[in-house]
């Protein structure tokens, strides 16, 4: 596995709208098994492939929620961690809540730059796995706002298209300039 270098705005690549997956080849096990790795090492709870200049319709994402008691088929268990990993290739939001929910955000490819968003509560998401299989996901809370945000990437969107507050982030180590 390598790590992939993430793109960061303005990099056109992160306006496009991806294509779909077609071919569930050995490239593309590669390229999600290194999107793994480099979601992992940034480290980010989510990284659609327009982030690493691939304009393709593929998100991972990885999250541990305590109180998630979800059965959801598509959930890859690490049990050591109680991480949930998804892998979601063409994904789909079939279903949205009423609920709609207000919750601060960043992104990896907008770095210094966090926000409050509004999302849905809940969602169902349709697409495939890894090897191209149909798989249904229901989920709320936190994992539902980074697969909207991951979803977004896919439709050229940003966060900070959609914030109804921007705000500089700094942490100790790093100042803003
Ligand atoms: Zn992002």
């Amino acid at each position: 596995m390598t790590l992939r270098h993430i793109v960061t705005v303005p990099e056109l690549v992160l306006r496009r709208k991806a294509k779909p997956v077609t071919k569930f080849d050995k490239k593309l096990q590669t390229l999600i098994d290194d999107m793994i790795e480099t979601m992992r090492d940034a480290p980010g709870v989510g990284l659609a492939a327009p982030q690493v200049n691939i304009s393709e319709q593929l998100i991972v994402v990885e999250y541990s929620e305590e109180d998630d008691d979800e059965e959801d088929e598509g959930a890859e268990e690490k049990p050591e961690k109680l991480k949930k990993l998804y892998v979601m290739i063409n994904p789909e939001i079939t279903k949205t809540s009423e609920e709609k929910v207000i919750g601060v955000e960043g992104c990896l490819s907008i770095p210094g730059i966090q926000g409050e968003v509004e999302r849905f509560e809940a969602i169902q998401v349709k697409g495939l796995n890894r090897f191209g299989k149909p798989q249904k996901l229901k989920v709320d809370g936190w994992m539902a706002r980074i697969f909207q945000h991951e979803i977004d990437h896919l439709n050229g969107v940003l966060f900070t298209d959609l914030a109804v507050r921007l705000w500089k982030f700094q942490n100790e180590e790093e100042h803003e300039l």
